[in-house]
């Protein structure tokens, strides 16, 4: 498949990875918009976007904001963090693999 967050996962790809489990991977962004700001995505390519979410994906996106508050505690982001998942054009999606930005380290500016 050619998704760059597939190939991240299967280590085709480089990353600065921060956690990973059966099924989660977490990695830095390669291009921060804040002083921390890391990726949290399912390892398997089942969802484009949260616009894809089922009932049955409930373990999968609870386990994934479990994820991060762990990493939010972990790497100290005790000031606050924001958490955003792009879902379609007009919110600027482009990887089609759902996944969740972690943005923190310092006040952020306003939301769009
Ligand atoms: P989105 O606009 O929500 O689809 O965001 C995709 C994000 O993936 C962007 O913030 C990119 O900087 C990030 N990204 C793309 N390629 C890579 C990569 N190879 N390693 C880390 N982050 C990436
Ligand atoms: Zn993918």
């Amino acid at each position: 498949m050619d998704c760059v967050f597939c190939k991240i996962i299967a280590g085709e790809i480089p990353s600065k990875k921060l956690y990973e489990d059966d099924m989660v991977y977490a990695f830095y962004d390669i291009e921060p918009a804040a002083p921390v700001h890391f990726l949290v995505v399912p390892k398997e390519h089942v969802l484009e976007s949260c616009a894809q979410v089922q009932e049955e994906h409930a373990a999968l996106i609870g386990h994934i904001f479990h994820v991060i508050a762990q990493l939010a505690r972990q790497l100290d982001l005790a000031g606050g963090y924001r958490v955003v998942t792009n879902c379609g054009a007009d919110a600027g999606q482009t990887v089609q693999h759902l996944h969740f930005h972690v943005l923190g380290g310092g006040p952020l500016g306003a939301m769009a």
